[in-house]
């Protein structure tokens, strides 16, 4: 491709409209152009990175089995009424009627469709397994679309669905994905941790999203540097931490005016914080009182507390709800409440010693709490409702976690019979006996994940591609193509590139050297070829790699040969 011919506006000014550096770089280099909140064009620039990611995604789908083909972007509302997603996918679901009243929506994800389609002929456990996918648009009408692509309302999505005939096949589907998600971000070159995952709302079995490590990223992730162990702060599985053990002293209510808070019970009483219990009180979207209690140090986790409680969603709970099940706002403990409320006791908590809690008066906290003693076994859940903190043991190596952050590029989930039962897709099995289908889904977003390699591959002057992704591998730059022998000798290197199947780049405008220098850093090609009146000369060429800026000279005769090499590396 020559430059001259090629559209690809890059701009100088830093667009006020982007936050993320990655969206900022995006407009910049002229991959991306906004059209509406959320929606985007991708320029020729920005689409072969696309098209190089999603050759990536096909490749390693195709390899493990994976079938392409392509489903509607609208969909009938009949087949999501079935599954009952019609009405709880909410206002992110982009809906629309066709000229008949008839309901349609545009695809946020296509379990409904995928099910739809397969049900009635694929009816023999012999033509399974079997895998799907897709690489399409997806809709979502995202609350807050921003940060360009990262969280965009239109978008492209990788989604593979995998049908088995029983739960140990699909979990070897999930294998081979997982395994395949692996290899497609470490070939885009990408930091990344497989973090095990909350299902959310698809329901189903486990759970992983990939994860690019980046500071920028929404996602929260503990991992542990000892082991391959990852998770989402959600999710992260927590063991007890037991207090060393005390003598049980009797249970005494004091009087702790005005401390309704942990900081002000804990200095009143001078007692450390990890003596303490706290209190959180919810309502579930039925009005129940649900009360967790976490030791004072710690934070509740409502992910857990949802599934602990079978609750769909949590609220602040309303203190007349609190009154009524015998509490007190911020003197609350599990002594003493009415029946009624779902009282739920962090693992920690129970392995406590004369701990302070609330007494459910008004300025009053119990001292010497003992659970083990003082809670009503028979009312209370004791399970793992903590947010993880740095610093907490690894649940499989015992050594010390750490946060950071990350951007969720894909997922891979079990779904079981959860929608082949609800669109009642069956198949006979090897006894003649009507089955439901196991299975699984498995997304990337393919911009999401371009956007992400930009946050990970920066600096000052722009993108850093690694070559697997590079809109170009190489660009070559005659520092004047207005002088004839310049660009003759550049378009020899080029085609001679060409030939070994180098994805490469002319750079011929006549613009200054200095722009042309400029743009190739912004863009980040891997390797810049620069043609001079000394390379002429001296009957060589200048490399310089984006990556470290080394420059190396290489003789004419054999500099194509040794760029080749170069770019293995990079
Ligand atoms: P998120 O939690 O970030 O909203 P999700 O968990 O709802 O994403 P999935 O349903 O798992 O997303 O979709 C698969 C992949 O599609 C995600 O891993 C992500 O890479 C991509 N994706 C999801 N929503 C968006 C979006 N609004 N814009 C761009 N990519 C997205
Ligand atoms: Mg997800």
């Amino acid at each position: 491709m020559k430059a001259s011919e090629f559209y690809a506006p890059t701009l100088r000014a830093v667009p006020a409209e982007a936050e993320l550096i990655s969206h900022k770089l995006m407009l910049r280099a002229g991959l991306i152009r906004k059209s509406a909140g959320g929606m985007y064009s991708y320029l020729p620039l920005g689409w072969r990175v696309m098209k190089k990611i999603m050759q990536i995604i096909r490749e390693e789908m195709d390899a493990k089995g994976g079938q392409e083909l392509m489903m509607p972007i609208t969909q009938p509302a009949e087949i999501w009424q079935e599954s009952g997603r019609w009405a709880v996918y909410g206002d992110e679901m982009m809906r629309m009627k066709d000229r008949h009243g008839r309901e349609f929506c545009l695809g946020p994800t296509h379990e409904e469709m995928i099910t739809s389609l397969i049900r009635g002929e694929v009816n023999s456990y012999k033509q399974l397994p079997l895998m799907l996918y897709q690489i399409q648009n997806k809709y979502r009408d995202e609350i807050r679309p921003r940060f360009g692509l990262m969280r965009s309302r239109e978008f492209v999505m990788k989604d593979l669905y995998s049908f088995d005939k029983d739960l140990d096949g699909m979990n070897i589907s999930y294998e081979k994905m997982y395994d395949a998600y692996d290899k497609i971000f470490t070939r885009c070159g990408l930091k990344f941790r497989a973090v095990e995952a909350d299902n959310g709302a698809i329901g189903g079995g486990h759970s992983h999203e990939f994860t690019v490590l980046a500071p920028s990223g929404e996602s929260s992730i503990a991992y542990c540097e000892s082991c391959d162990y990852a998770a989402s702060d959600e999710k992260a599985e927590l063991k007890v931490i037991c207090a060393e053990v005390e003598e049980m002293k009797p249970l005494e209510k004091v009087l702790t005016p005005n401390c309704h808070t942990i900081e002000m019970v804990k200095n009143y009483l001078k007692v450390p914080i990890e003596k303490t219990i706290k209190a959180v009180a919810f309502q579930d979207d039925d009005g129940r009182l649900i009360l967790a209690f976490v030791r004072g140090d710690h934070e509740v986790n409502e992910i857990k507390v949802l599934n602990a409680t079978n609750a769909l969603h949590l609220h602040m709970a309303e203190d007349s709800a609190i009154n009524e099940a015998g509490g007190c706002a911020g003197f609350m403990s599990p002594i003493g409440l009415k029946d009624g409320a779902a009282i739920v006791v962090d693992l920690t908590v129970m392995e406590m010693f004369n701990a302070v809690a609330g007494a459910n008066e008004v300025d009053t906290h119990f001292i010497n709490v003992n659970p083990k003693r003082d809670f009503d076994a028979e009312k209370i859940i004791v399970t793992d409702i903590r947010m993880v903190q740095e610093g907490d043991p690894c649940p499989h190596c015992g050594k010390s976690l750490k946060m950071t952050r990350g951007i969720e590029v894909g997922q891979v989930f079990t779904l079981g019979n959860k929608y082949s039962k609800a669109l009642n897709a069956t198949f006979l099995d090897e006894n003649g006996k009507e089955k439901f289908f196991e299975m699984g889904c498995y997304g990337i977003g393919v911009g999401r994940t371009m956007a992400a390699a930009i946050e990970q591959n920066n600096d000052a002057d722009g993108i850093i591609w690694t070559r697997a992704i590079a809109p170009f591998e190489v660009v070559i730059v005659p520092v004047n193509a207005k002088v004839p022998e310049q660009l003759d000798y550049a378009e020899k290197i080029y085609d001679e590139l060409k030939n070994l199947g180098v994805d490469v780049l002319l750079d011929d405008r006549t613009e200054r050297a200095g722009v042309k220098f400029k743009d190739c850093d912004l863009i980040g090609y891997p390797i810049r070829v620069t043609i001079s009146p000394k390379t002429l000369e001296s009957n060589s060429v200048e490399i310089k790699v984006r990556r470290s800026g080394e420059i190396f000279h290489f003789d004419r005769a054999d500099c194509v040969t040794k760029i080749f090499e170069l770019l293995k590396n990079l």
